[in-house]
Order: structure tokens, then sequence, then C-alpha cells
């Protein structure tokens, strides 16, 4: 069985609700097969051997993500595999992070390096980060809508958003943060399904997938308007807020 047929079947078997796996070869051969109730089928968070020697393996989020990211794969998906990007820039962090961030797609330092918010509005995303929120970055996860890089940094269009940002939901659905902060006017518009201008979106908190949602000003625009990092450190604050009230 190779990666991908490995993958799949993790996924299958979460569709269908299996939470672990075991290691114990009598297991296969027990009497007991029928289905379990949801009650009796509750996830163990961490791995721990049972009374008759059944050892169970939890899916976690970092295996829900690892097979995300296998799922897409060296995607071609999307006209965009053909424009020139190097690599599919998946994510990083924190996979039980409580607060996510999500920008619009990979620029140029973004595609070389293959993790999203390297270059210099990264650098000052990390800052917001580590220095503003005082969260180290690797607490926290960073994504993108769209995973590769679209050529000349033009926006993205909507049959590559359409195609890519179900990426985005499985990322989101496993990690469950309690805050997602939308950076700058494509992805938050992307998010929130609107045109409303990022102007009139910020300093507001929307409910979306199970997490409140904060949009803000890209950091790139920041670099650009640094006036507007005051508004920014006021979402930052409301972040801060809704993290210490969940
Ligand atoms: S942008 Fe998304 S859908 Fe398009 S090729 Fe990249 S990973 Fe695939």
């Amino acid at each position: 069985m190779d990666r991908d047929d490995i993958t799949e079947h993790l996924r299958f078997a979460r569709e269908l609700g299996v939470d672990g796996v075991s290691t114990d070869p009598s297991w296969r051969a027990r009497e007991d097969a029928a289905p379990r109730s949801a009650e009796q089928a509750q996830p163990e968070p961490h791995p721990e051997r049972e009374p008759e020697g059944r050892t169970t393996i939890a899916l976690t989020a970092v295996d829900a993500l690892a097979a995300v990211r296998a799922d897409i794969g060296d995607c071609t998906r999307c006209k965009l595999h053909t424009l020139g990007r190097k690599q599919v820039v998946f994510g990083v962090g924190n996979p039980d992070a409580d607060l996510m961030f999500v920008g619009e797609a990979p620029g140029a330092d973004e595609d070389i390096q293959g993790i999203p918010f390297v270059g210099r509005a990264g650098q000052l995303l990390t800052d917001i980060i580590e220095k503003g929120l005082k969260i180290p970055r690797s607490d926290v996860y960073i994504a993108n809508v769209i995973k590769c890089r679209p050529p000349q940094n033009r926006n993205p269009e909507p049959d590559e958003v359409a195609t890519c940002e179900p990426f985005l939901f499985q990322q989101i659905d496993i990690i469950k943060p309690k805050v997602i902060v939308a950076l700058g006017k494509f992805g938050a518009q992307t998010l929130l399904r609107t045109l409303e201008p990022i102007s009139k979106l910020r300093g507001r908190v929307f409910e979306y997938r199970g997490s409140k949602l904060i949009p803000t000003f890209h950091p790139a625009y920041l670099l650009r308007n640094p006036s507007s990092k005051r508004e920014v450190w006021e979402d930052m604050k409301l972040v801060l807020k809704l993290l210490a009230e969940s």
C-alpha cells in the first residue's frame, strides 16, 4: 500500500467515524466485531493501552492535516500549476492552534520556501504575533486561501478559488481554532462571501465554521500604509479578548 492508498484509507475511515487503529494482531480475530455505538466510540485524545491489551492510536490533527497535504500532492487541479508556481504552499504552525491566520495566496518568497508569510509582509505578521500578541509564531497556524502563487502576484481568479478553497476549509475544520484572523481584502471577502471593503469588515467579529473570525488589513498593505497599524492593533486587542473569553 503506497502513501496515497494509506491517505485514502485514513480519509475513508474518518468518514465512517473510525477514530483509531489497533496494533494488536489478535484484535483482528475478535468475536465482538459488531459496530460500536456512538457512545462507545468516543475518540481518545492520546494513545493508550486498554485492559484487554488493545492499543489505540487516535487520529490526531497532525494525522488529519498530513492526510489533507498528501491528498493535495503535487496538485494540478487548477490552472495555477501551469503558470509558474514552484510548489504548493500548504500551511504551517500548531495543528491544535487556538488562533489561525488566513491570507490570500503565496508570494515569491513563499513560493520558493514552501512556507506562508516568510517575506517582508511575513516578517511584519511575525512581529504582530510575537511582539504584539506575545504568542510564539509556532503556536498559531498560518495558511492561505490559495495554495499556489498566482503569476505576477495577481489576484486569484474565481475558478482557482473554487477549486482550492476546500483544502482551506478542511484545514479549518481539523484545527478548529477559536479565532481566525482573515488577512486583507481578498482573504476576508472570500471567507465571508462578501464584496464589502476590508475597511468596513475590519473591527467586527463574524461567526465562521464554529470559530470567531476577525478581518484585518493585510501585512503587505501595512508596509505601504504604516499609519493603519493602529487599526490592526485594535483588531489584535479584539483577538486577545476573544481568546481570553473562550
Ligand atoms: S492553487 Fe490549489 S487547486 Fe490550484 S494547483 Fe495549487 S493547490 Fe491545486
